[in-house]
């Protein structure tokens, strides 16, 4: 089955019970049990729901793994998957993951002996200076945020085999319409699913999936146990939401290429970062390993003054923080997500205080460019 196919009908299509062709929202906590024990594969919901069990077999699917699980936030999932480990345990992690992924490892889980090393992992040298006795997992997030570095998937997930480590990416940018880790060798993917797989700026959720039944059954546990689920209603919207997940990601790309060719040619702009540009350092990393770039543009306008003046006066790019939506998104790094990385660390990243981050929605592309021209004028 191809991606936009397997989109409408993988996973579990329609409800067994009434043929309704849409899952229904099955709205309940608890199941009738017809004897003791004897029940019809649901006993309580935070355990499972038949609409959330829908799209985690769906998102498996998708990914080509063992098992999906959903959560309540990309922050639940990507917590739940460092509980596989155990307090002593390292993870060495790609240098500018996603700020919550660095906040939950350096202000939380390390506060459970869960200890992290954050290096550039597009650099696949980094990984085994980090490496040390303790060390467990390989955590990896390509395209990154907000300077868009490629680390080779395959690569990275083989050097993490050679020293028994699991290999864990976060593919919120990518999607599973781009690129699916696990058939690239790693162990464990996961989304934010608020962002391009929900699509519209409507739900917050997260997905994993694993490529095993140990570790299928172990985070089994781990949902169950701690409980950050995911209810029926927002199960149902990410579920509305990949039914045109292909389609947003191919007009999300067209719209990227021809903005990044009006970006690249303005000159007001200093520098351009897209992995489908040429001249990217990672470019035919990311061109072997994804189907397609992405919607997610950084441009760089020199300084700070004139990167707020260009997001006072665009119409169609909305202020905010996410990604991922129908919506065109514009954002300042430095002042906005970014900004709890001090200001000497953020200039040794490249995450100047002029760069400007913009998630491309599906708006026509003319209306798009005119907007920026308009801005950066
Ligand atoms: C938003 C985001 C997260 C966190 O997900 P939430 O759904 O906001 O909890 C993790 N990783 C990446 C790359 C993200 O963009």
């Amino acid at each position: 089955m191809n991606k936009k196919t397997k989109m409408i009908h993988g996973g579990i299509v329609g409800d067994p019970a009434t043929g309704a062709v849409s899952v229904p929202i099955y709205q309940v906590s608890t199941y009738k049990q017809d004897a003791v024990g004897v029940h019809k594969g649901f006993e309580y919901s935070r355990t499972g729901n038949p609409t959330r069990h829908a799209l985690e077999e769906l998102i498996k699917d998708l990914e080509e793994g063992e098992a999906g699980f959903a959560f309540g936030s990309g922050m639940a999932a990507i917590t739940a998957i460092m509980m596989l480990f155990n307090s002593g345990d390292h993870v060495i992690m790609t240098d500018d993951v996603y700020g919550g992924t660095y906040r939950v490892m350096t202000k939380v889980l390390n506060r459970y002996g869960i200890e992290s090393t954050f290096v550039d992992t597009s650099d696949l040298s980094n990984i085994e200076k980090a490496l040390q006795d303790n060390t467990k997992a390989l955590y990896i997030e390509t395209p990154t945020n907000p300077l868009l570095k490629i680390t080779d998937l395959e690569k990275a997930a083989e050097i993490a085999k050679k020293h028994q480590l699991m290999t864990i990416v976060d593919n919120t940018f990518s999607t599973p319409y781009w690129q699916t880790p696990l058939t690239l060798g790693a162990d464990i993917v996961f989304h934010s699913a608020t962002k391009y797989i929900g699509g519209h700026s409507d739900v917050v959720g997260g997905l994993v999936v694993v490529n095993n039944a140990k570790l299928a059954e172990d985070l089994h546990f781990i949902q169950n146990s701690t409980g950050g689920v995911l209810g029926p209603q927002d199960s149902w919207l990410l579920m509305r939401g990949i039914k045109t997940l292909g389609l947003r990601m191919e007009a999300t790309e067209t719209n990227a290429a021809e903005l990044v060719d009006f970006l690249t040619g303005h000159e007001g702009v200093k520098k351009v970062y897209y992995p489908g540009l040429e001249s990217h350092p990672n470019h035919s990393v990311a061109k072997k390993q994804a189907g397609g770039f992405g919607g997610m543009i950084s441009f760089d306008v020199g300084s700070g003054e004139k990167a707020e003046e260009v997001l006072g006066k665009v119409k169609y790019f909305t202020l905010a923080e996410s990604l991922g939506a129908v919506e065109s998104l514009i954002s300042l790094p430095a002042k906005m997500t970014h900004a709890s990385i001090p200001y000497d660390r953020r200039q040794d990243l490249g995450i100047t205080d002029g760069l400007i981050r913009i998630s491309v929605g599906i708006e026509d592309a003319e209306d798009l460019i005119e907007d920026l021209k308009n801005a950066l004028a």
